[in-house]
């Protein structure tokens, strides 16, 4: 946090004078771009700090920032606005930017990670599959491409590359969709990448198969099935995963026929208060016309301008405090001129300053001023509820209500619409070790192990959901992607990986 010499920043933490040059705002993706291009360090956490893994966002320290521009200029998603340029709906940022380095003591830094492998050359070239094209694929392969020895070839089972950033961002965050720009290749990396879609691996081809042509494959093919929600009714018509509807609005083939029910009830009851639970409340009640020059799916768009729902429950089995949502999506939530927001004050700590998390207490901050608000009549709402367990779904041959336990009782909601959204875990695939507990494949800082000894498996390496489990945001991926590469390349350095079976010598010759 110090200024390299010759450059003279204010000392830092003085925030009686906020100086703020720039600021990070609601679309951060945490991909850290800024971080590595900021010349005094003032943007945390870094990714080898300890509170990175779990923050909601970066932040600039507005002592030290000197006004460079740097950070904005490589910005994916364009989320670094300079303090002059603010909109009203990004004016809080400033402060929540500041408020950071007020409450955050220095966050002690990570175990330094793998020493920077050497560059690959086209003497040596080195030949990789990575399976899925998602975010953690591409943030590889861009990783992988920097050297010139590098060949990538990516595998997508689906029709159109991008994963969860096409089929899971919502419509409405065109910014965070942009990422891909980050993803263009210039001509000679182009040159060395090679897409082949409809192709699943596990099915269509198998590892060996990959390894056929290839030193190693990255396995980033996500975490895409829903947690069950394992309570009485929850197989009836009418109880769907979130997942499954996000994937409808956005187009996603397999979900391209869901036909949710939105218009046989004004209700919908949302299991779950997570990020993928606020995206699909906010979807429900958004005006579909202001939904209609983003990137939804057409038959969906035509679905909600039918739709008579105009109350969404949001059920969060915790307290506020605990909710899974991240501060700047709720944030996002409540400057939408199409809805109302609701929170029950008495749901909400009277006194938050007791506690440590300082996003939990940011969290308590925005409720209680939602709980504040007064409520537009006629205005279509969101209901956010806390210790609020679901525990049957109603109704014989679909659904027809929600039962759930509250700190005063049971209760019903009625609606004929129940998404439970709890959350994703991974598929076993291709004879590749698997650990049912967490839904994910078992690595040491991406090296896939061999469940039996421990060890790691040759050539074999995970990234992105598929390696740590449904959480972060699309730009963490970057961060996980970078030690999975690291440590291919250490290996591919060290002789470590098999030779491709098609480039070994055949037996007589
Ligand atoms: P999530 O953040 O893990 O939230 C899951 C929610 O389900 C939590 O509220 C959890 O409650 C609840 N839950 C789990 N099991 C339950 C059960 N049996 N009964 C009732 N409630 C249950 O999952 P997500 O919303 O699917 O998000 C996945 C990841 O994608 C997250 O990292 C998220 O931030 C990210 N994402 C980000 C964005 C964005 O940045 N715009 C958008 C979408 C998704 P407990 O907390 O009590 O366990």
């Amino acid at each position: 946090m110090t200024a390299p010499s010759g450059v003279s920043a204010p000392a830092p933490h003085e925030h009686s004078e906020v100086r703020m040059a720039y600021v990070i705002t609601q679309n951060c993706c945490n991909d850290a771009s800024c971080v590595a291009a900021c010349p005094v360090d003032c943007i945390h956490p870094t990714p080898g700090e300890v509170g990175f893994a779990t923050t909601d966002m970066l932040y600039i320290d507005p002592a030290t920032c000197i006004d460079c521009g740097a950070c904005a200029d490589v910005c994916p998603v364009d989320a670094i606005r300079p303090d002059t340029e603010l909109t009203s709906t990004m004016a809080p940022y400033r402060e929540i930017n500041a408020s950071y380095y007020a409450e955050h003591p220095p966050s002690p830094a990570l175990t330094p990670g793998a020493t920077p492998a050497p560059l690959v050359t086209s003497a040596t070239p080195l030949r990789v599959a990575l399976v899925g094209s998602g975010p953690a694929a591409f943030y590889c392969a861009t990783e992988l491409l920097d050297h010139p020895g590098v060949h990538v070839t990516m595998f997508e089972r689906l029709p159109a590359p991008y994963g969860l950033i096409r089929h899971g961002v919502a419509p409405d965050h065109p910014a965070t969709k942009a990422i891909t720009s980050r993803f263009r290749l210039s001509p000679d990396k182009a040159r060395r990448f090679r897409l082949h879609l409809d192709t699943e691996i596990g099915t269509d081809l198998g590892r060996d198969d990959l390894l056929l042509d290839h030193h190693a494959v990255i396995y980033a093919h996500g975490a895409f099935l829903p947690r069950r929600l394992d309570i009485p009714g929850s197989n009836l018509p009418g109880c769907l995963p979130a997942g499954a509807f996000v994937g409808w609005y956005n187009d996603h083939p397999d979900h391209r026929d869901l036909d949710p029910s939105l218009h046989t009830g004004r209700r919908v009851a949302i299991v779950g208060n997570g990020n993928v639970a606020l995206d699909a409340a906010r979807i429900l009640v958004s005006e579909p016309e202001s939904l209609a020059e983003t990137t939804i799916a057409p038959s969906a768009l035509d679905a909600l301008r039918n739709s008579t729902v105009d109350e969404v429950v949001v059920l969060g089995r915790r307290g506020p405090e605990d909710a899974a949502f991240t501060a700047p999506e709720l944030l996002a939530l409540i400057q939408s001129p199409d809805f109302d927001v609701e929170v029950d004050p008495a749901a909400l700590p009277e006194d938050p300053s007791h506690l440590n998390d300082p996003r939990a207490r940011r969290k308590i901050d925005l409720l209680t001023e939602i709980a504040g608000r007064p409520t537009t009549a006629g205005h279509k709402r969101i209901r956010l509820l806390f210790h609020t367990r679901p525990t049957e779904i109603l109704g014989t041959s679909c659904t027809t209500g929600i039962r759930v336990r509250t700190a005063s009782g049971e209760t019903t909601f009625d609606t004929s619409l129940v998404l439970y959204s709890i959350g994703f875990t991974g598929t076993p695939i291709d004879g590749l070790p698997f650990d049912r507990a967490t839904g994910t494949i078992p690595h040491r800082n991406g090296r896939v192990t061999d469940h039996t000894t421990d060890r790691p498996v040759a050539g074999i390496y995970t990234a992105g959901w598929a390696k740590r489990g449904a959480t972060g945001v699309i730009g963490t991926n970057r961060t996980c992607a970078q030690e999975t590469v690291d440590c291919l390349l250490a290996d591919h350095a060290a002789g470590r990986l098999p030779i491709p079976r098609s480039q070994r010598p055949r037996a007589g010759l």
